[in-house]
């Protein structure tokens, strides 16, 4: 943990010291539902350690099951038409909760660009 996890508000979710809909957990993961769903399934795999972006991170083994642990919670979200899986970076990329985290969405088509 660094000094940036004190305020976080994933770190806090991931804690349970902020209440979410949590869909899947395990030691190393928690899966939530995003505050402000932009799809009919709109869900959020978390690290429970606190790494601000995919650009600090060096564990390759945890970005590995970060992926596979977002198949297995689409899965179980029925997503069996396809989804989307994003993880925003920086401010160019739109990150706004500086947690690593990556979006599931579902539940319709997502275009190709998106904008
Ligand atoms: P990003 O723009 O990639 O950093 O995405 C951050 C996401 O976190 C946004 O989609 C927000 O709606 C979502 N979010 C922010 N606060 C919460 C919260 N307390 N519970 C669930 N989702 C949240
Ligand atoms: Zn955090």
């Amino acid at each position: 943990m660094n000094d940036d996890s004190n305020n976080c508000i994933f770190c806090k979710i991931a804690k349970k010291e902020l209440q979410t809909q949590i869909v899947f957990e395990n030691e190393e993961f928690i899966a939530f539902n995003d505050i402000k769903p932009v799809s009919p399934v709109h869900t959020l795999v978390i690290p429970k350690k606190h790494y601000k972006n995919l650009l600090e991170v060096n564990d390759v083994p945890m970005l590995g099951k970060l992926f596979l642990t977002a198949c297995d919670v689409a899965k179980k979200q029925g997503l069996d038409e396809g989804f989307r899986t994003v993880i925003n970076t920086g401010d160019n990329g739109g990150q706004t909760v500086h947690h690593l985290h990556l979006h599931i969405l579902g539940g319709r088509f997502h275009k190709w660009p998106p904008g």
